[in-house]
């Protein structure tokens, strides 16, 4: 016999878990799976969550692990641009912590958790949502009124379900290192390191560090050789580590809702694509859907045109960010080594990034109006205009 619950939520990352507690919070019954064994197994994420993101969700603060206000960028034959703020710009948190301290935080309010459990199939079928689960090799069916996918990237989910699937993706790899001495964020460029991204190299709790880059294909490969590049030059003690593997989205998913259905983060494409951090846009959508629940499930509605309103609600305030990012990062993608030094060369011959940091439009977590800033910029988006020409203007 299928037990009822008001939602159940596949997958314990950061947004499934807000979301659990702020529906758990406000009174519904609500069960979340996760695939693993343990929250937050398997991981692969740099942790860099912007001061923003804490202010406005005040949760999880025992898994900060150091403060970030500067951090130094190589071009890439190796010159440097220095960019500091006075104040914090973001946290680096331990991942597994951070979905740690929210998943308590959603048991507390009431929501139920089964780990090694793995959603299989979803069905809309007799009025309410029907999940398969594979539990400790056996399938069990939940029924609830409404389900939100918040399985990261990647699975078949949103396509069965008719939502569509991500456009477009990048591939990450990562390595914690022993590293004493760096203490500042380091973000590399170059096609030789991380063609059509960038790398990093993040101090994190004492004397260690994630070493990490996203690109198109093979990052394994990649971070062996910026492994062996930052062992040479004395910053790391071995290059010998274990790396870990994920993707990201870059485009958000057609469609987010469907009846008793909502989509949120990475699954969704909640994702700052010039960056690809995913935890506060992740947390603001979940926030948004959980909003958006809480009214259909008091008004049993649970259509799909009632639940519109929660892609209206992200729409408002992500759709222009992700369109404007988007075309950034592709403009990125688009220039060779060369072009990026004439970049660092006119930004560092004319103290630009001085300039661009100290205007309003400078934000850790929204790049759309810095973008649109710089490209008004009189000499910076003049060269950086030359170099557009099959990428239009957003
Ligand atoms: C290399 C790398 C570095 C990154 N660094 C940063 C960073 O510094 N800052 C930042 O903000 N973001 C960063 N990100 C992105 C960030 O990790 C994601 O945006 C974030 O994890 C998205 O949260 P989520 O809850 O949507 O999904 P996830 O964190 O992916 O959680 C999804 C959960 O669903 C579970 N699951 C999947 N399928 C099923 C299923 N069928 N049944 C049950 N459970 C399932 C998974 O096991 C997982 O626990 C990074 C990503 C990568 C790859």
């Amino acid at each position: 016999m299928a037990e009822l619950y008001d939602a159940i939520v596949v997958g314990a990352g950061p947004a499934g878990s807000y979301f659990a507690y702020r529906l758990a919070k406000l009174g519904h019954r609500v069960i979340v799976f996760e695939r693993q064994p343990k929250v937050g197994d398997s991981v692969c994420c740099t942790g860099i969550v912007g001061k923003e993101c804490f202010d406005r969700f005040p949760i999880a603060f025992n898994a900060i692990l150091a403060e970030a206000s500067s951090a130094r960028l190589f071009s890439p034959s190796g010159k440097l641009l220095n960019l500091h703020k006075e104040t914090v710009q973001a946290y680096i948190v331990d991942r597994a912590a951070f979905d740690n301290a929210l998943a308590q935080r959603a048991q507390e309010a009431g929501a139920d958790y089964l780990l090694s459990a793995k959603v299989d199939d979803i069905a809309i079928v007799d009025g309410c949502v029907r999940a398969r689960v594979e539990h400790d090799g056996t399938m069990i069916k939940f029924d609830s009124k409404v389900a939100a996918i918040c399985n990261g990237l990647g699975g078949p989910l949103p396509k069965a379900l008719g939502l569509g699937k991500i456009g477009d993706s990048v591939a990450g790899a990562q390595a914690e290192v022993s590293a004493n001495g760096v203490d500042e964020v380091e973000v590399y460029f170059g096609q030789s390191i991380a063609p059509g991204f960038f790398a990093w190299l993040v101090p994190s709790s004492a004397g260690k560090a994630l070493v990490g880059l996203l690109t198109r294909r093979n990052p394994g490969s990649y971070l062996k050789k910026l492994l062996t590049m930052l062992h040479a030059q004395g910053k790391i003690a071995s290059d010998e580590v274990e790396f870990t593997y994920g993707g990201i989205p870059l485009k958000p998913l057609r469609k987010t809702y469907g009846e008793r259905l909502v989509v949120i983060g990475d699954a969704a494409g909640h994702v700052k694509p010039t960056t690809g951090g995913g935890i506060y846009y992740g947390l603001l959508c979940a926030d948004m859907a959980a909003d958006t629940i809480h009214e259909a499930l008091c008004s049993d509605d649970l259509s799909a045109k009632r639940l519109a309103r929660y892609e209206q609600r992200w729409k408002e305030i992500l759709a222009r960010e992700l369109q404007i990012g988007y075309w950034g990062r592709k403009l990125y993608e688009n220039l060779s080594d060369s072009q990026i030094e004439r970049i660092f060369d006119l930004i560092l011959s004319n103290n630009i990034h001085e300039e661009l940091l100290q205007s309003p439009d400078f934000s850790f977590d929204w790049h759309g109006s810095f973008i649109l800033r710089a490209l008004k910029h009189k000499a910076l988006g003049k060269t950086v205009r030359s170099m557009t020409k099959s990428t239009p203007l957003p």
